[in-house]
């Protein structure tokens, strides 16, 4: 698997590459976006990791120009969390969104997660849905939900890897909008991930991401 890294701090990106080189990926290391955007019309990779700010086009731009013609999973570097949420909201197609200064130990971990959802095939995934009996099968056990928390689940578990805020969750699953708080949203959460947790232990399904929101992904734990 090859991964371009676009990041214009050359410590940060050869510390990642050595340990992408670790964990068996080889990759290549682009300071500035120009050229960044140049290579990936001419190359191929497996994913891209992309930093936002960058000197020539940033991050913002090289993602959308490559989702005009590319489904290559990117995940985007911003220094700010408080990005993530106004990123989330133009929908420009990244897989997933990293807040720096990042572990390379984690953005491997983020890496092997974003490739395994892109090339884990359909009939394969050991989960099974049925909303009108409100249950799911997932490795063969059966886990019974909630009307709420099927709601819940099944906004995640259709887009798996898109981050849902919480006030998106809140405007989307409850009926009675008086009584939902980002608290309620947590608790049903944390209600649904044990039910999951359960039944398949070895799975981690539903993840937070921090001061972003929630997301589904198939992850061994
Ligand atoms: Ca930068």
């Amino acid at each position: 698997m090859h991964i371009l890294i676009v990041e214009d701090e050359p410590e940060l990106s050869s510390l990642l590459a050595e340990y992408l080189a670790n964990a068996g990926f080889e990759s290549e290391c682009i300071a500035h976006g120009d050229t960044a955007s140049q290579w990936l019309s001419q190359h191929q990779t497996d994913l891209v990791v992309l930093d936002l700010m960058l000197p020539g086009k940033d991050g913002l731009t090289i993602c959308r120009e490559l989702r005009q013609h590319s489904r290559i999973p990117v995940i985007m570097a911003t220094a700010k969390v408080e990005e993530i949420d106004r990123l989330l909201g133009l929908e420009i197609g990244a897989d997933d969104y990293i807040c720096k200064p990042y572990s390379p130990r984690e953005v491997v971990a983020r890496i092997k997660a974003v490739l395994r959802r892109v090339h884990w095939p359909e009939e394969n995934k050991p989960i099974v849905v049925d909303t009108e009996k409100l249950q799911v099968i997932l490795q063969g056990k059966h886990v019974e939900f909630t009307a709420v928390e099927m709601r819940l689940f099944e906004l995640l578990y259709r887009e798996p890897g898109k981050i849902f805020s919480r006030q998106y969750i809140m405007d989307h699953i409850y009926t009675d909008y008086r009584v939902v708080s980002d608290r309620t949203v947590d608790s049903h959460v944390k209600k649904l991930r044990k039910k999951l947790h359960e039944a398949a232990p070895d799975l981690d399904l539903i993840h937070s991401i921090y001061g972003a929101g929630y997301k589904f992904e198939y992850q061994d734990v």
